[in-house]
C-alpha cells in the first residue's frame, strides 16, 4: 500500500471526511463536499485527516491521470465515487502540464494552459465537472451550474461541463466588462451551456447568484449548483501537477522544490501546500499577487484588512478578499506558523509589463501578466535564495489569450494555440438580460433543457 490512514499503519480503508472550516462539527464525505460546494455555515471543506503519501510510490505512476487517481484515492476512499476515480482522472488529466526548464537558472516553468481554455482552471473544472456527471446520474432533475465570473472562470466551467447530460450551465458575464478573446470563451458553446450578458457589473453577476440560489421559485424548478473555486472539487486535482512536478525535480533525495503562484483566491496555492502537508518534499511556496495587497499586506503586519479589488493587467487575480484564505488559516491558525509557511508579495502593472517586455528579449519567452507576477516575484528575490533552490515558476495562461497587452510590450502578436483557434471558429450566442432576479428568472424559464 503506498499511503497510509494518518492514525495508524495499514488500517482498513475508512471514508475520508471533510468539515467546515468555521464549525468544524459539520462534516461531509468526498462526494457530498463537492456536490455542496459551501458547507452549510458559509465555510469551505478541508480534510479531517491527513494521509501520508510515499512520494517513492507515487514516482511509478505513468503520466498524470494515474498519479492523480493515487494522490486523491484516499481522499474519495469508501466513497461513492470510488470506483469510477479512474475513469474520473482519466477524463479529467487528458491534456499535458509540462515543467519546461529555464537555460542558466535552476529554474522551470510550469505550464498548465495547454486545456481547452488555456488556464490551470481547466483542470479543476474538468475534475468537477467528471464527478458531478457521475453523482447526478440517476436523479430526476437537471443540475444547473450557475457561475458569476469576471472573465475565466467562466470559460473554463463551461467547456468543462459542455455536452455532459443531466447538466446545464448558466453563465452570467458583465455586458461590455470582458475581454473580447474572454466573451468568445463565455458564449461560443450552445446546447446545455447558456450565456447571459448582464446589463451590471461583476458584482452584480454574482449578487444574482446568490440571490437565485435562495429563491424558492427557482430551487423548485431545478437543482441548482455552483462551479466556483472554493469548491473542494475544483481544488483538490490541482495538488496533482504539484505533485508530477515535485517528483520530477527533487530527484530521488526528494531535495526541496520552491514554487512561486501568480495567485488571487489562492486556490492553486493552497492546492500546493496541502500537496506539502501530503508530504511531497515542497519547500518554499510564495503568492505572487498583482497590486491587490490584502495577503502580502497581512503577512507584513498581521492585520487582515480586506478592501475592494483593484483592476490589474493580471484581472484573473484581481481579487481583495480571497476565499481560500480560510483554509490556509484553518492549516496555520498562529501568524507565525503561517509566515513559516508561505510568503507573499505584490507586483504593479508598471512592473508586469516591465518584466513581459525583459523576459521576451532576455529568454525568448511570452508570460501571460498572471505568470508574469511571478517572474517578477523570482527576479526579486536574492541571488543566494534563487541558487539555493530548486524553483518552479507556475504558468497559469496561455499568453495568447491576454495578447491584446501583450503584442505591443513585445513587439509581435501571439499565435492562438490550436485549443482556443477552435474556440473562436464557433458562433457567439448570448443573451441580454437585466440585473435583477425577475429578468433572470424569466430568462432560465425560457428554454429549460
Ligand atoms: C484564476 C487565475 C489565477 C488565480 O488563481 P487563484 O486560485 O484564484 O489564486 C491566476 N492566473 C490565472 C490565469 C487565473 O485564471
Amino acid at each position: 500500500m503506498w499511503w497510509r490512514a494518518a492514525d495508524g499503519p495499514d488500517e482498513a480503508v475508512g471514508s475520508m471526511r471533510f468539515h467546515s472550516t468555521r464549525d468544524l462539527r459539520l462534516t461531509a464525505g468526498f462526494g457530498a463536499a463537492l456536490e455542496q460546494g459551501l458547507a452549510p455555515d458559509g465555510g469551505l471543506y478541508v480534510p479531517e485527516t491527513w494521509p501520508e503519501v510515499e512520494p517513492a510510490a507515487l514516482r511509478t505512476a505513468h503520466g498524470l491521470a494515474e498519479l492523480a487517481e493515487r494522490l486523491i484515492g484516499p481522499f474519495a476512499a469508501a466513497d461513492a465515487l470510488a470506483a469510477d476515480l479512474g475513469p474520473i482522472c482519466a477524463e479529467a488529466f487528458n491534456f499535458p502540464g509540462p515543467l519546461v526548464p529555464i537555460e542558466g537558472e535552476q529554474l522551470g516553468v510550469l505550464e498548465l494552459f495547454h486545456g481547452p481554455t488555456a488556464a490551470f482552471k481547466d483542470f479543476g473544472a474538468r475534475f468537477l465537472a467528471a464527478c458531478l456527471t457521475r453523482l447526478r446520474a440517476g436523479a430526476g432533475r437537471p443540475l444547473t451550474i450557475l457561475v458569476a465570473t469576471s472573465g475565466d472562470t467562466g470559460g473554463a466551467v463551461a467547456a468543462a461541463f459542455h455536452g455532459r447530460p443531466g447538466v446545464e450551465v448558466v453563465v452570467l458575464f458583465p455586458r461590455g466588462l470582458v475581454s473580447p478573446t474572454q466573451q468568445q470563451q463565455l458564449t461560443c458553446w450552445g446546447g446545455n451551456v447558456r450565456s447571459f450578458a448582464v446589463r451590471g457589473t461583476f458584482d452584480d453577476c454574482q449578487r444574482l447568484v446568490k440571490q437565485a440560489f435562495l429563491d424558492e421559485p427557482l430551487r423548485a424548478a431545478r437543482a441548482l449548483s455552483s462551479a466556483n473555486s472554493i469548491n473542494l472539487g475544483r481544488l483538490l486535482p490541482q495538488a496533482v501537477y504539484y505533485a508530477a512536478s515535485t517528483l520530477a525535480l527533487a530527484g530521488p533525495r526528494g531535495e526541496p522544490v520552491s514554487y512561486i503562484i501568480p495567485s488571487g483566491n489562492l486556490g492553486n496555492a493552497v492546492a500546493c501546500i496541502w500537496a506539502r502537508r501530503l508530504g511531497l518534499p515542497i519547500g518554499e511556496v510564495i503568492l505572487a499577487h498583482n497590486a491587490n495587497r490584502t495577503v502580502a499586506d497581512f503577512l507584513t503586519d498581521g492585520h487582515w484588512q480586506p478592501r475592494p479589488s483593484v483592476a490589474t493587467l493580471a484581472s484573473a487575480m484581481d481579487v481583495g478578499n480571497p476565499s481560500n484564505m480560510e483554509r490556509l488559516r484553518a492549516l496555520y491558525p498562529q501568524l507565525e506558523a503561517l509566515r513559516g509557511a508561505v510568503s507573499a508579495c505584490s507586483v504593479d502593472d508598471e512592473a508586469i509589463r516591465a518584466r513581459i517586455a525583459s523576459d521576451y528579449r532576455r529568454l525568448g519567452r511570452i508570460w501571460c501578466p498572471h505568470t508574469a507576477v511571478a517572474a517578477e516575484a523570482y527576479a526579486r528575490l536574492p541571488e543566494a535564495r534563487r541558487r539555493a533552490g530548486r524553483w518552479v515558476l507556475v504558468g497559469t495562461a496561455h499568453p495568447a489569450k491576454f495578447r491584446e497587452i501583450i503584442a505591443p510590450l513585445i513587439g509581435r502578436d501571439v499565435p492562438l494555440p490550436p485549443a482556443l483557434a477552435a474556440l473562436f471558429a464557433r458562433p457567439s450566442v448570448f443573451e441580454e438580460i437585466d440585473a435583477d432576479l425577475h429578468s433572470l428568472r424569466a430568462a432560465l424559464a425560457g428554454e429549460s433543457i
